[in-house]
């Protein structure tokens, strides 16, 4: 990571970026610090720093993508993270995700099925200073049930449906961000745990992911 630096040029392009968020409609404002701090283009290849700032999603190998800045904002305003809490995120990807939340104050546990993404994001996110961050590599459709169960899960892959597994590992009052569709689109959807047995399910606009896969990979 000795080539990444950061500078007055990439922290101006930070703060278009984060201008763009709020046009768009993120208000959260410590979700907007968060993108204003993180260096994006740490999470990009030194060839493809120069797109880290667009409001797009980038390829990061394996056939996968770090979503877009928009997306993140998005999906982090709906969590409403607040300090100290548990965080399980599902699809670690470049790991950018997991530092927004780890931004917020949260305790993040991070889970990943292809395995070079994995050691990528641990090994970043370490040399970045993220030192509590929990990274696993196993098949996120089982979530962690040794360490529920957690304030917010996040699934940042497309499910075709709700995963019962990772619901029964949320709180009481905790809440699940998850887009659920097909290949062609999916819709965000924000569960509250109400109480053991009932959920209450919100639908919150339409949107693009990776699919969400069974099983590991060594790749
Ligand atoms: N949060 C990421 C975005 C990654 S894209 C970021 O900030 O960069 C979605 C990720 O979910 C991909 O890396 C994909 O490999 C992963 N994924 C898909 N199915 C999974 C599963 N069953 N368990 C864990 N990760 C999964």
């Amino acid at each position: 990571m000795e080539h990444y630096k950061d500078t007055y040029q990439y922290q101006g392009l930070r703060k278009k970026l984060v201008e763009e968020l709020k046009q768009k409609g993120i208000k959260d404002e410590a979700v907007l610090r968060a993108f204003e701090k993180i260096p994006r283009h740490f999470f990009f290849e030194k060839a493809f720093s120069e797109w880290a700032y667009q409001n797009k999603a980038f390829p990061i190998g394996n056939g996968q993508t770090i979503s877009q800045p928009y997306t993140v904002a998005f999906q982090t305003e709906l969590l409403a993270v607040k300090k100290r809490e548990t965080v399980m995120e599902i699809g670690t990807g470049s790991g950018f995700q997991a530092a927004v939340l780890a931004t917020l104050g949260a305790r993040v546990y991070t889970i990943e099925r292809h395995e070079t993404l994995h050691r990528s994001a641990k090994q970043r996110l370490k040399k970045m200073g993220y030192a509590g961050i929990r990274f696993y590599f196993k098949d996120g459709y089982k979530g962690l049930p040794e360490f529920a169960p957690f304030d917010k899960i996040l699934v940042t892959a497309a499910a075709p449906k709700i995963p019962e597994a990772l619901k029964m590992q949320l709180k009481i009052n905790g809440k699940l961000v998850i887009p659920v569709g097909d290949a062609t689109g999916q819709k965000m959807l924000l569960i509250t745990r109400v109480d053991q047995q009932h959920f209450e399910e919100k639908e919150l606009g339409n949107f693009k992911f990776v699919p969400f896969l069974k099983g590991i990979s060594r790749k």
